[in-house]
């Protein structure tokens, strides 16, 4: 498998001088081509943080990212992301389809083919015939389905999500990580999904990895042992998912690094 994202040494620092915030402390992983990769941390480590430097928005203190070789040095253009707040992250004057077809408006694609790919997008996530409806008429969960179509019309080599399932209902959040992990392997897509969610990094990934408390650093990189088809009921009730859940909860609470940077919040 070729290697699609390379995170290096990576920290940032916010501010300077005696007000200044160590955010992530020295991250180094690779996420491979055709991987769902999750990385599970406490709120606050540095979650949000790891995620703007990986896609360019801000200029990381130190360390390097690559997606596919090049170095990352401003947004790449074959990276989507995926929030958490869907409802501010569609446009609600635009349709559906509209909304979906945004991104792809700044490519040299075609009129024809953006609508094309914007149909085939919400196929994907099954929401089919609703591309002419307004954002503000479906359901959270429908939303966000939206909201996954818009990313994964562009093609990217890499999708980035921002706790994407965390403002939905259990049941429909269920919902989601399994469509999700439908469209990612008939895809093949490359994922990286962050989450403070312990069960759903492990039902989701193929690999976990753990962060510690603030600064974040890489604790644990973990091979999720389960069958490629997963299931709410079966998959949760088995050993190696009960036991895997165990580890990373352990491994969270025993995952604090103090450095001499550190800031209690
Ligand atoms: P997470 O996503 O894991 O909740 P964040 O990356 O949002 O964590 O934040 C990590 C730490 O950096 C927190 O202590 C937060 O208060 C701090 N932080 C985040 N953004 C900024 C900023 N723009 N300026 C200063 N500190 C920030």
């Amino acid at each position: 498998m070729a290697t699609m994202l390379e995170v290096s040494g990576l920290y940032h620092r916010y501010g300077g001088g005696d007000g200044a915030h160590l955010a992530v402390n020295d991250l180094t992983f690779t996420v491979e081509t055709g991987e769902l990769a999750c990385i599970v941390g406490p709120s606050g480590c540095g979650k949000s943080t790891m995620l703007r430097c990986i896609s360019g928005l801000i200029k990381p203190s130190g360390g390097e990212v690559s997606l596919h070789g090049d170095r990352v040095d401003g947004v790449p253009e074959d990276l989507a992301v995926v929030f958490q707040d869907y409802s501010r992250s569609l446009f609600p004057w635009l349709t559906v389809r509209q909304n979906v077809e945004f991104p792809l408006r700044w490519s040299n694609i075609g009129k024809a083919e953006r609508r094309s790919r914007a149909e085939e997008a919400l196929e994907w996530v099954n929401l089919p015939g609703v591309g002419n409806k307004y954002p503000w008429q479906l359901s959270g969960g429908m939303q966000q389905r939206v909201s996954i179509a818009r990313a994964l019309a562009r093609r990217p080599a890499l999708l980035l999500m921002d706790e994407p399932f965390a403002s939905v209902d259990a049941q429909t959040r269920f919902e989601l990580e399994d469509l999700l992990r439908k469209v990612q392997s008939a895809n093949g897509s490359t994922v990286l999904l962050v989450t403070h969610d312990i069960d759903e990094s492990v039902y989701l990934g193929d690999r976990v990895l753990v962060l510690s408390k603030s600064p974040a650093t890489v604790v644990a990189d973990l091979t999720v042992d389960l069958p490629a088809e997963r299931d709410q009921i079966k998959t949760r009730e088995s050993a190696e998912f009960v036991s895997m859940r165990a580890e990373v909860a352990r491994l969270l609470n025993g995952g604090v690094k103090e450095t001499a940077d550190a800031v209690k919040d």
